[in-house]
């Protein structure tokens, strides 16, 4: 399990906009080290706008995110910000953990081969390195038995699991999760999210957008509600999930649960 895999995430006032569309409303947040942080809301409410800006594949258009105090996609200088330049922010990036909806896995390549081809060329791992490595990710997600199964003949299933570890292969700060299981069978789910749960023990920061309410029940330690780009409900999973005080909250607690 990587141990640098508590980072500390820090939002403040960001806004989004595409066009004129408002995406983010000032959201900020605080993601401490080590803790798990569930986003639910409906469809378009801003969720993976979100999770996007967290790795700059989002400018933001006010406010601003700091990892372990490193400003994401800018750098200080005085009091203003200046946006890095693309490399620097290729940098960052290997920060933070993707993980999508469609575990976009190379499909010609192995699992070993899928593990081993991003630590060498961003973490200039050598191959026994980066093998070795593969190796102990393979054990975390429980697919030590299929390093040479080419990726395409794994059920989704197994093959998110696969795109976890080559997330975590980068040895990220932070791990983002979007909608991770919404595009599983129902009977592969909860392999995939037994992974996730496995990396909130080890005390991983992790920001998980997803509708899975008994996923969210036992592991976050924040639940975040959001409505048309603005956080409209925040605290602990008994404090939202068991106790909303927001008429959206409820009604849309009411449908998924
Ligand atoms: P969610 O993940 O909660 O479903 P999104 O963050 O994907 O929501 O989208 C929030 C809003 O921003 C939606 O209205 C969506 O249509 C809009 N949006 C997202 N990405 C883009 C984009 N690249 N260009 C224009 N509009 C976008
Ligand atoms: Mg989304």
């Amino acid at each position: 399990m990587p141990t640098s895999l508590n980072g500390h995430i820090s939002i403040t006032g960001v806004s989004k906009y595409f066009g004129r569309h408002k995406a983010l409303d000032e959201v900020s947040l605080e993601i401490p080290p080590g803790s798990v942080t569930v986003i639910l809301g409906p469809s378009g409410s801003g969720k993976s706008t979100l999770l996007r800006t967290i790795n700059h594949l989002e400018r933001v258009d006010e406010g601003f995110i700091r990892i372990d105090g490193e400003y994401i996609g800018y750098r200080l200088h005085g009091d203003k910000l200046y946006e890095l330049k693309e490399k620097e922010i290729l940098r960052q990036r290997v920060n933070v953990g993707y993980v999508f909806q469609n575990f976009n896995l190379f499909p010609h390549l192995t699992v070993l081969e899928n593990l081993i081809e991003a630590p060498i060329a961003h973490k200039k791992l050598s191959r026994k390195e980066a093998i070795d490595q593969a190796y102990d990710l393979l054990d975390v997600v429980g697919l030590r038995n299929k390093t040479d199964a080419w990726s395409r003949h794994l059920s989704g299933g197994q093959q998110q699991r696969i795109a976890i570890a080559r997330a975590l292969s980068l040895r990220p700060r932070v791990m983002l999760f979007d909608e991770p299981t919404s595009a599983l069978d129902p009977e592969l789910v909860g392999e995939v999210l037994d992974v996730i749960k496995k990396l909130a023990r080890a005390g991983s920061t992790l920001v998980v957008v997803t509708h899975e309410i008994g996923f969210a029940r036992e592991v976050a330690d924040q639940v975040v509600f959001m409505v048309d780009g603005k956080i409209v409900e925040q605290g602990s999973s008994d404090e939202v999930l068991n106790h909303p005080q927001h008429p959206r909250t409820r009604q849309f607690l009411s449908k998924v649960l």
